[in-house]
């Protein structure tokens, strides 16, 4: 009765092609998620492609999707982010992690971490998206998640850290480590939705080796082809 009820205000159709949905499908069919333009970096190496325009040092650099303007990967981050599908990027988080399993990944990574959105963009889209697809991503390499490690710091916390991080002229977004004794020595796996410029993971990631941590690697849901 009440799953009726739902299915009233959201019927059971594909988010890329409108086509409708089989009990076993969630979101996508099996035909759109076949033919979705995966990257499939985490088996052709190109961790030492810099296509992430990150200068730290860092071990893997992986997109699960192409982004393509007017593709299909856009059409699903649109129902993700603005449409108030949070589940979306939980289950492409597990599908990716199942592949990245698949390729013995779970051994490389000790700590899932997502980056922070801004306090008032969190306030305007209620959820962060980056949680929803680390958190998958946790669930299917059984590696452990936090979203409470990492934070933005607020205006008046920036210009007390002026001077320390006046060296990184181009950072634009600056990052706290809440809990430096967990991210010491561990392999991170640092994650985000759409790498744009690449700025943010890598102010991000110079926290994080600030804070003592291992290994640095990246994972994105989608990256800009
Ligand atoms: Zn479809």
């Amino acid at each position: 009765m009440f799953q009726d009820f739902i299915s009233l205000f959201f019927p059971n159709c594909c988010f890329t092609c409108e086509g409708p949905l089989l009990k076993s499908e969630e979101y996508i069919c099996t035909k759109c998620i076949y033919d979705l333009p995966k990257t499939n970096e985490h088996i052709e190496q190109p961790a030492f492609q810099n296509h992430f325009g990150v200068h730290v040092n860092f071990k893997y650099a992986l997109s699960y999707l192409k982004f393509i303007k007017k593709g299909k990967v856009q059409k699903l981050m649109h129902k993700f982010k603005y449409d108030h599908f949070p589940e979306i990027g939980n289950t492409l988080g597990k599908w990716y992690g199942a592949d990245l399993k698949e390729h013995g990944y779970q051994n490389e990574i000790d700590l899932i971490l997502p980056i922070p959105l801004h306090e008032n963009k969190l306030k305007q889209r209620g959820f962060n998206q980056s949680d929803f697809f680390a958190l998958g991503l946790s669930q299917s390499l059984d590696v452990p998640f936090s979203n409470k490690i990492i934070a933005r710091s607020t205006k008046s916390e920036t210009q007390t850290k002026k001077g320390r991080l006046a060296r990184w002229k181009n950072v634009k977004e600056i990052f706290l480590v809440l809990d430096e004794l967990s991210v010491i020595g561990k392999r991170v796996l640092l994650v985000d939705d759409v790498i744009t410029t690449g700025s943010t993971l890598e102010s991000c990631a110079l926290t994080l080796q600030e804070s003592g941590c291992g290994e640095l690697s990246f994972a994105t849901l989608a990256v800009a082809k």
